[in-house]
């Protein structure tokens, strides 16, 4: 047998979706034996993907669009996402997007084509489960650095300045985050801004979430033209468009670096999919009003999960402002996340994912991305068996 090397054994340690894809696995069994189950483990829009680019790219097949196209992605898509930011007061060059199979391929890509090995990236945690692994993948070291969780969400600057060395090269910021919920504010990207200007680091904004926002203003480093030639901003259709599986996504790059990033691209995908491209075109250049409506959805179901948590004493949580996620606290009744979530899902079928997942302990996140109803009875079950357990 071939004996692994160090990066292989790596890769296999990974934790897939960093256990969420177990927990529904988990909880799809129990469906199957009859039990009544509660998804708010999955963290993707239920609603449809929009009509116009499921007919541009119906239209896209028939016309036997279905072949390779450029590595920067079609025009049409790019030109149709800097339209989309421009309604927005964003400028972005469609020659300085790389369109890529989510959000996600363009952070991995970004972390191989941008880091070193040896190189140190800084993760404000917690933060989505990926990050840390890619990074490793990558061969960079990730720093993590805990972001203030009270009330409100906030950037520890004093905390980030120790951790930042000579080796750091790239800065992760996730706004709205996942899996808090919790915006970054105006007087916290001044700061970050500020420390950032100048030196010879990345600040790359995933910003998959951006409009899926409650309370705040979105802020992007897009506001601070002085950091332009270090920022880098990282989005999809899949949260905006409910286009999850659509694998759409792109990275938006100072000049200098947008050919480079191309071609690291065309090492590992080639290109996103011509017809998905197609579509994509149709979602970001037709649908104003499709995420503004789905927004209120949101916002509503958000409201039901806050209620129902105040039911549980202790259970506290930051301001969720953004995205589809709330992130109670379950320090109050002395179990390790992993096991409240399990104990949670065999008694009463609902599934939430434990925090370990995103560099926090004593948490659980839980995804409002099911219907109001659904919602609505999984928390009750959730302040049930919460309660039982602080007993
Ligand atoms: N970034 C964050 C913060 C996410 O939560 C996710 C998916 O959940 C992604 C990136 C990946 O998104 P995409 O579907 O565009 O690859």
């Amino acid at each position: 047998m071939i004996a692994l090397h160090e990066k292989t054994r790596r890769i296999s340690q990974c934790s897939f979706g960093g256990g969420i894809r177990d927990i529904a696995d988990a909880c799809n069994k129990l469906e199957k034996k009859g039990m009544k189950t509660f998804h708010f483990e999955i963290g993707e829009p239920d609603f449809d993907s929009p009509e116009a680019a499921k007919e541009a790219c119906k239209r896209a097949l028939d016309e036997n669009k279905t072949h390779y196209t450029s590595t920067y992605g079609i025009e049409e898509l790019r030109s149709a996402i800097s339209e989309h930011e421009a309604r927005k007061g964003y400028t972005l060059d469609p020659n300085n997007l790389v369109v890529t199979c989510g959000a996600e391929e363009a952070l991995m890509t970004l972390m191989l084509a941008l880091l070193d090995i040896g190189d140190e990236i800084v993760l404000f945690t917690p933060c989505y489960l990926a990050y840390r692994e890619e990074a490793l993948f990558a061969g960079a070291v990730p720093v993590e650095v805990p972001a203030k969780l009270g009330e409100h969400y906030g950037i520890d600057m004093d905390k980030l300045k120790a951790a930042v060395t000579d080796k750091t090269r790239m800065i992760l910021l996730n706004t709205p985050n996942n899996p808090s919920g919790c915006v970054v504010s105006r007087e916290d990207m001044d700061k970050l801004v500020e420390f950032v200007k100048g030196k010879n680091i990345w600040l790359v904004a995933d910003e998959c979430y951006s409009e899926i926002i409650y309370a705040k203003k979105h802020v992007s480093p897009l506001d601070y033209p002085e950091i332009a030639d270090q920022t880098i901003i990282v989005s999809s259709s899949s949260k905006t468009f409910a286009m999850t599986g659509w694998r759409i996504g792109y990275a938006y790059v100072p000049h200098d670096v947008v050919a480079m990033l191309a071609k690291a691209h065309l090492m590992t995908t080639s290109c996103a999919c011509a017809f998905g491209q197609i579509g994509a075109a149709a979602a970001f250049r037709d649908c104003k009003t499709f995420t503004r409506e789905k927004v209120a959805r949101f916002k509503e179901r958000r409201n039901v999960v806050i209620e129902a948590l105040k039911k549980c004493p202790g259970a506290d949580f930051p301001s969720p402002e953004g995205a589809f996620y709330v992130l109670p606290s379950i320090e109050k009744l002395n179990m390790k996340p992993l096991d409240f979530a399990m104990g949670l899902m065999n008694k009463y079928g609902v599934a939430v994912v434990p925090s370990d997942s995103f560099g926090i302990k004593n948490h659980v996140r839980i995804a409002y991305t099911v219907g109001i109803d659904t919602i609505r009875s999984g928390m009750e079950y959730f302040v049930k068996y919460y309660n039982e357990c602080l007993e």
